[in-house]
Parts: structure tokens; C-alpha cells; sequence
């Protein structure tokens, strides 16, 4: 049975009046799976991640800073601001992350969900920013690197901004193909499709930047033409998916246009590998699209089925040109 993991922490991360990245977000969320009887998941909550788990990625002193920006409720910087309640929503979050790949590694899940809050994409392992503390996804990642058998993991991060702290985190390393859709230019600013990534992970960073206003075509098109081909390659032993929902047309923050539906496809898509595929919750901001996209996504991982076909317009021919000087994306 898939396990979605949460954690009433999650709505103890105050982040002022007016923040988008609101515990209302995670109330919308479960509220909506509630009427659809979580659909076939089955509730888990998230445990604490532990310390050692996190010091693979950040070092002791972000973490204390963490612990103590969140003690006084200071912030990081003008969109990262802590309260009381963050330092436990933050353990959590990443713990979530992490048990989430325990269940699809140890237990022999196909799927699964870690739905908390903060999010952690824009995190870097020195630098809390754009309302991440711990980069949740990339401390999960190398815990199924270091310690659950994975030899390759492809990271695919969908949410409408670009994923810089797990990128950073992975920029030298072959173990993680980092694929990133997203508006550009937008914040965080970075995520040029010539950012291929360096050293002994040169070609193992995929960064598709799209323009504001892009939707469906757009994104659909570059996972079958750009990300899948890559992946194929790659031969990951785990998906883990960024899944931020801010690039809907309903959402205030992001300028694109995917639809509630796209998340179904998107998420066909990545089935496709054939491989363990978990989701951990990164953006969106309007709440009934988020619960409906997040609701949605996980219909389609428990229902599969076949993706459509995406037509290759200008921006996937230049994508696949850049990616393909590392991939055979034939
Ligand atoms: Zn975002």
C-alpha cells in the first residue's frame, strides 16, 4: 500500500501574515485527500529526521542555525522568515523525505508521497533561502545513496522555480541527474540551460528554462523529448520528484500555465521508468490548486496509464541540442 507521510509539525512553521508558504497550504491539502479518502493511501506521519542524515548534506553549522534562527523566530533573509515551531517542521519535513525513500527502497513501494512543509528545493547545504530550510529532497537523496543501495538517483523537479539548492548540492556528482523545468528568467535567477553541471557531474544537471506563460506543451514536451531519453540512459534505481505546484495557471506566484490534469500527465510520464517514484512537496500557493494538483498526481500514481504525445517546438529542439551534447536522446 503507498504511504503518504505528513506531520502536524508541518503547521507549526509560521511564516507571518501575507507569506504564501502558509500552513493553510498542507490544511487544503488534507482536507481535499480526506474527501477522497486519501486515495488509497495510507497515512504515515513523518518522523524526525535524524542528525546524521542531515550533516550528509548540511554542515553542523547551518543545521544550529537553523535551531536557533527558528528559537528567537528571525529570519534568514526578507522570503525565509522562522517561527518557534519551524526547527520541529523542518526535522520533520526532511525526515519525511527520508522515510518516504525508506518505504520505496526497504519496502519494496513503487510509490509514495511526503506531503510537509517547508519545502526544500531552494535550500543550499549552507544557505537557508526562498522559504526552505533543509533541502528535504537532496538529504533524502543521499541517504539512498549512502545507505539504502541506491547507485543512481533522478531527481525531476517540476515546481515553477528553479530547484538551485538541490542542484548546487549535486553539481559534481554523477549519482544524481538534477532535470529542472522551469519560468526563466524568475527567482532564484538561476538554472541557465548551459548549466550542464561541473566536474565529475558535468552533463548529470539538466536545467530547461521556459518562459513565463508556459504550459503543458511546454513542459510535457521537454520531460518526453529532453528528460525521459536522459533518464533512460541514466538508468536510475529511484525517482524522486520535486513537486512543487506553482507552475499552475491559478497560482499567484508562478507566471505558467500548467493545468490540474498536466499533473496527471506529468506524472504518466514519469512512471514510464518503470522505477520506485516519490514525490516530496515543494511549492504552490493557490490553495484549491494545490490540493486538486496534489490530489490528482497521486490518482495518477496509483492509476498510471499511458502518456500522451508532445509535439517538439522550438524550445524542446534547443533544449534537446544542449542536452544532447551529454545524452543520447535519440
Ligand atoms: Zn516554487
Amino acid at each position: 500500500m503507498p504511504v503518504i507521510f505528513s506531520h502536524p509539525s508541518s503547521l507549526e512553521h509560521e511564516t507571518g501574515f501575507g507569506h504564501p508558504e502558509r500552513a493553510d497550504r498542507i490544511r487544503a491539502v488534507e482536507a481535499e485527500l480526506e474527501r477522497r479518502d486519501w486515495l488509497g493511501f495510507e497515512r504515515r506521519q513523518a518522523p524526525a529526521v535524524e542528525l546524521e542524515r542531515l550533516l550528509a548534506v548540511h554542515p553542523r553549522e547551518h543545521v544550529e542555525a537553523v535551531r536557533e534562527t527558528s528559537a528567537r523566530a528571525g529570519a534568514f533573509d526578507l522570503d525565509t522568515p522562522t517561527s518557534e515551531g519551524s526547527w520541529e517542521a523542518a526535522l520533520h519535513a526532511a525526515g519525511g523525505a527520508c522515510a518516504l525513500v525508506e518505504s520505496l527502497l526497504d519496502d519494496g513501494e513503487a510509490i509514495g508521497f511526503s506531503a510537509l512543509r517547508p519545502p526544500g528545493h531552494h535550500a543550499e547545504s549552507t544557505r537557508a533561502m526562498g522559504f526552505c530550510l533543509f533541502a528535504n529532497l537532496a538529504v533524502a537523496a543521499r541517504y539512498a545513496l549512502d545507505s539504502l543501495g541506491a547507485d543512481r538517483v533522478l531527481v525531476l523537479d517540476w515546481d515553477v522555480h528553479h530547484g538551485n539548492g538541490t542542484n548546487a548540492i549535486f553539481h559534481k556528482s554523477p549519482e544524481v541527474l538534477f532535470a529542472s523545468i522551469h519560468q526563466y528568467p524568475c527567482y532564484p535567477g538561476t538554472g541557465a540551460l548551459s548549466d550542464a553541471g561541473s566536474g565529475a557531474g558535468e552533463g548529470y544537471s539538466i536545467n530547461l528554462p521556459v518562459p513565463a506563460g508556459a504550459g503543458e506543451p511546454e513542459f510535457c514536451g521537454l520531460v518526453e523529448h529532453v528528460v525521459l531519453p536522459a533518464a533512460r540512459r541514466f538508468d536510475p534505481d529511484l525517482v524522486l520528484v520535486s513537486a512543487g505546484y506553482d507552475a499552475h495557471r491559478d497560482d499567484p506566484v508562478g507566471g505558467c500555465t500548467l493545468a490540474t490534469e498536466s499533473y496527471v500527465e506529468l506524472t504518466r510520464q514519469a512512471l514510464t521508468l518503470g522505477k520506485p517514484v516519490g514525490y516530496v512537496l515543494e511549492g504552490g500557493y493557490d490553495l484549491d490548486a494545490l490540493a486538486n494538483s496534489v490530489a490528482a498526481s497521486m490518482e495518477a500514481l496509483t492509476t498510471g496509464g499511458e502518456p500522451g504525445t508532445h509535439s517538439r517546438g522550438a524550445l524542446v529542439e534547443q533544449a534537446a541540442t544542449a542536452v544532447g551534447r551529454y545524452w543520447e536522446l535519440g
